[in-house]
């Protein structure tokens, strides 16, 4: 049993940041780049990570004051866009580079989101990036320390025709910030993880079955609620993001380790039927 989050507001339509017909960075760039005013996006990023010494990554790299134009414009700092939609004049999107396991800022712990920070353009600029980026790699969920914004929050989402995941019994759209989870029992099952961060790798995890799940929408309104049975674990594998640890930390017996490739040969169509009977016992 699934219980969604709100999913109002969904999508990356100007509407939700007010970045319609652009590439916000870029335009962020330029705006911060001509003159004496800050750019209203990483602007902002730039007062709040500037003089951050802990988070290592590409967005604390440029500690200028906010409001004084020396130099490149923090958002050069960020992780390269892979596809910019005001170059190649293509449908708006940002699909963000993905940080790889071994990067500082997926090993460290991000941070929290202040609640009255959400409906900033900058917060919703995240949202919309991690949504862009996890529909277009295919992936089940994204944290936001994986595209290089370490701050709390996540997206999860199982489409039916998911070819990363065939056998994933579908998960509607959430958005999650801040998220919390609790365990409400002991039972587990082992799951077979794979992670965008982490290439050609699969491993064997195990994850709790019955989770409590809180957090903010990307309206500001407080979520709560239960998810039983597989989809448990894809929520789990996302909050351990933002906590640094990655799903190969989690393997016990490291004889699970395969590439995708040998998992679809060898191990998927026992694992996919494990997958139904936890779906048919608990209808997710
Ligand atoms: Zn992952």
């Amino acid at each position: 049993m699934f219980m969604p989050a709100s999913t109002s507001g969904v999508g990356n339509s100007g509407a939700a940041g007010g970045y319609a017909g652009d590439c916000v960075h870029f335009a962020a760039a330029r705006k911060h780049r001509g003159g004496g005013s800050a750019c209203v996006r990483h602007g902002a990023r730039r007062e709040r990570f500037g003089a951050e010494e802990s988070v290592g990554g590409p967005l604390v790299r440029d500690s200028a004051p906010v409001g004084q134009a020396q130099g490149a414009c923090f958002a050069e700092a960020l992780p390269r866009h892979l596809h910019c939609p005001k170059a190649q004049g293509e449908q708006q999107m940002a699909v963000r580079e993905i940080l790889e396991i071994g990067h500082p800022t997926l090993a460290a712990r991000a941070r929290e989101v202040e609640v009255g920070a959400i409906g900033t353009p900058e917060v919703q600029g995240w949202v919309d990036d991690l949504l862009d980026t996890m529909r277009a790699a295919n992936g089940a969920g994204i944290a936001a320390n994986q595209i290089g914004i370490p701050y709390r929050l996540f997206t999860v989402e199982v489409r039916a025709d998911n070819p990363r995941y065939p056998y994933k019994p579908p998960i509607p759209l959430t958005i999650l910030i801040n998220p919390t989870i609790a365990f409400l029992s002991d039972e587990t099952f082992e799951n077979y993880e794979g992670c965008l961060s982490v290439p050609n790798l699969r491993g064997a995890v195990i994850r709790h079955l019955e989770i409590s799940v809180s957090g903010y929408d990307r309206d500001g309104a407080h979520q709560s609620f239960e998810v039983r049975g597989y989809s448990a674990g894809t929520f789990q594998h996302e909050k351990d993001h933002l906590d640094g640890i990655l799903f190969p930390h989690r393997v016990v017996d490291p004889g699970t380790f395969c590439s995708w490739s040998t998992f679809s040969a060898f191990r998927q169509e026992e694992f996919a039927n494990r997958v139904r009977q936890l779906v048919e016992r608990w209808g997710a």
